[in-house]
């Protein structure tokens, strides 16, 4: 349905998507999630036809999008970071004005009663949408996406300050539209990609670092990537956990060490990551055959996509691109969601306006909710 091939763009000298490539099948819901800045919005955009991309391509339904971009966007309804409404107009005349703008061939009055319906905006028609909280707004815009009923539905950030309830709401709503349509999304946020997508494609500094589901991603990722180790040493005493800790890190294969709880007495935990290329294993069971330690455990730790995703996005060795101008992450919960988002002076302007927008949403919200 979707086919992106080496799409890049540029702003300047900034390479904001470097060299995405991707399909998304008929009926999927596909989640792009990366931190703030990684390039979703710049590459939805180009998706969409709202912008030009500076190489690559894209094909909707065998359509390229620059060279029939009429054809290739009928077949798109797009819900960019700020939906495009106006505010001043009621619902119900944006709808009508969108209605016309989109040339949508079905019976008026019947399909956007539909419509509203299905958006949950019924209710809400008559009102001017600036008086609407940020998650009707929200709605009406994935309404205005709607309109022409088009297969393919590509949603940027759609929950991006709404409370949880509203957030819960527009899920099960994406849901019930990837049963149809071929869908796309974006965020930020780990557990809203994973509550609703088949698959997921993050998004790191401009790059795609892993496409799959959440199992595959997990499962190519982790393998002996990570492991824990309880090793008994001679003495019984903390002496045995440096000496531990050092003979193992000097393995070759093993990149990080950390000893961890005395976890039965005299006797230490080791946590244990290697470069993801060598099995270190048998390489750990002959230093301690050598030594006279004896290893009581040893466990590979399965890594969450939580963890894939911090490592990630924090250039930890697992992409090839250039650890040195990562993006700083901060990680905090909020209404009990792992919000990872980047902290970089770049993106400072951005971070404000997302914070201004969230007071401002729910400073609007206790009207029609
Ligand atoms: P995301 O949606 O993942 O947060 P964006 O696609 O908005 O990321 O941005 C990707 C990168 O491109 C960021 O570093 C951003 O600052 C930069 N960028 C986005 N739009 C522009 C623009 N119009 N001009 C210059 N740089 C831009
Ligand atoms: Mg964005």
């Amino acid at each position: 349905m979707i086919e992106v091939k080496n799409l890049t763009k540029k702003y300047g000298d900034k390479l904001a998507v470097n060299d995405i490539s991707f399909k998304v099948e008929k009926g999927e819901i596909l989640g792009f999630l990366g931190p703030n800045g990684a390039g979703k919005s710049t590459t939805m955009n180009m998706l969409t036809g709202y912008i030009s991309s500076t190489s690559g391509q894209v094909l909707i339904d065998g359509v390229d999008i620059l060279e029939d971009p009429k054809k290739a966007k009928s077949n798109i309804g797009y819900l960019p970071e700020i939906p495009p409404l106006y505010i001043d107009m009621t619902v119900d005349a944006y709808l009508n004005f969108m209605f016309d703008l989109k040339k949508c061939k079905q019976p008026r009055k019947k399909h956007l009663e539909d419509i509203c319906e299905l958006c949950k905006i019924s209710h809400v028609r008559k009102r001017l949408i600036k008086n609407l909280s940020k998650g009707y707004r929200q709605r009406v815009g994935l309404a205005q996406a709607l309109l022409n009923k088009p297969p393919v539905i590509i949603l940027d950030e759609p929950t991006v300050g709404l409370d949880p309830n509203q957030i819960i709401e527009i899920r099960t709503l994406i849901k019930q539209l990837g049963k149809r349509h071929t869908v796309i999304l974006s965020s930020h946020i780990l557990p809203e990609i994973q509550a609703v997508c088949d698959r997921i494609i993050i998004i790191n500094k401009g790059q795609v670092a892993a496409d799959g589901t959440a199992d595959e991603i997990a499962k190519n990722i982790s393998n002996e990537h990570k492991m824990t180790l309880r090793i008994e040493g001679p003495t019984h005493t903390k002496d045995d956990k440096t000496k531990i800790a050092d003979a193992l890190r000097s393995i070759d294969g093993i990149t990080y060490v950390r000893a961890d709880m005395e976890r039965e007495k005299g006797i230490y935990d080791y946590d244990v990551e290697t470069d993801g290329k060598t099995d270190v294993r048998r390489a750990i069971n002959k230093l301690c055959a050598e030594k006279g330690w004896n290893i009581l455990m040893l466990q590979l730790s399965d890594m969450t996509l939580e963890d894939i995703f911090l490592k990630i996005t924090m250039s930890e060795g697992i992409t090839a691109s250039d650890s040195s101008n990562a993006p700083k992450l901060e990680v905090k919960v909020k209404d009990g969601e792992l919000i990872a988002s980047e902290k970089t002076d770049d993106n400072k302007e951005k971070a404000d306006a997302e914070t201004a927008e969230e007071t401002d949403g729910s400073e609007n919200n206790g009207g029609e909710e």
